[in-house]
Order: C-alpha cells, then structure tokens, then sequence
C-alpha cells in the first residue's frame, strides 16, 4: 500500500518494521509442531503526515482466516485466572463498592460479571461485539454521548 487508506495522501513516514509475524493470535494447535508452522508477515507500520493515521502498509487481509483453532478464550489458563482474580484484588482493596466504574471493552464480559459478584454494583460496560444481556454492558463503543458518567475507574482490558 501506497498511500494513506484514510485520506489516500502519499507522504507516509515507516514507524515500525517487523519480519515473520505470525499473522494470526489466538490460534490453538494440537501440538508445538504444528503451531510453529503458523503463516507470519511482514509488519510495516507506516504513518501518514498529513491525517496522522497510522497502519500495516504491508497488511494483506486475505491472508487473515479464522477458523476451528481460533480461540480467545483465556479463562481456561490457570495462570491467566490467577492474574484476573488478582487485578479483581487491586480494585476492591482501592475502591469502594458504590464507586463508579466504567469497563471499556468487556469481550465477553467476564471481568465485569467478577466485579458485579464482589459487589460493585455501579458499573457501566461496553462494548460493540458483546454477546450477552446484561443490561448494565451496553452494545457500542464507549463515545461522547457517555461523557456524563463520572467514573472513578476505567477499565481498558485488552483493548489495544
Ligand atoms: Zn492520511
């Protein structure tokens, strides 16, 4: 890619060059073997000058396939569970259960639901992709028509 996909300028400065990326996270092999024959990329961040838009100049989205082995899932990983309940830790031992939180990104939305059981019960979640019903998460991306919420915490997991 040329030019900028946002304003097609052509002035672009290389931010970040990276060989043989794999292209894909969160896939899940039966084995080491095949997991290190997972296709990778070169990654090519380039910047726009004139919008400031950074991207992948060398992303090719074809190459992008989910498929059974795609698996986000983290919750099964004892180790992951421990970091979660420990964060979960860090919040009830600094804020009180009438505080104001807001979860930027709640996936599925897991860490919100812990944080309803401790008993935080002024929460405010969104996210666009969420799955369930829980009227507290709603579905779109956190934008100016909820400045209003005057939060005490923001939750940004995974969301980068
Ligand atoms: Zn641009």
């Amino acid at each position: 890619m040329k030019s900028c996909p946002i304003c097609r300028n052509d002035k672009l400065d290389t931010l970040y060059e990276a060989e043989r990326v794999p292209i894909m996270q969160n896939l899940l092999y039966p084995s080491y073997e095949e997991a290190k024959e997972i296709k990778t990329a070169d990654i090519v961040l380039t910047q726009c000058r004139t919008c400031g838009f950074v991207f992948n100049s060398t992303f090719i989205p074809d190459m992008i396939q989910y498929d059974q082995s795609y698996d986000n899932e983290q919750g099964h990983s004892s180790f992951f569970s421990h970091h979660v309940d420990s964060v979960i830790d860090i919040i009830t031992t600094n804020f009180s259960f009438d505080a104001t939180i807001v979860e930027i990104g709640t996936g599925k939305g897991d860490f919100f639901e812990k944080l309803l059981l401790q008993g935080f019960n002024n929460i405010h979640g969104f996210d666009p992709a969420y799955e369930g019903n829980n009227p507290k998460i709603t579905k779109e991306y956190f934008n100016i028509n909820h400045k209003d919420i005057d939060a005490d915490l923001i939750i940004l997991r995974h969301t980068l």
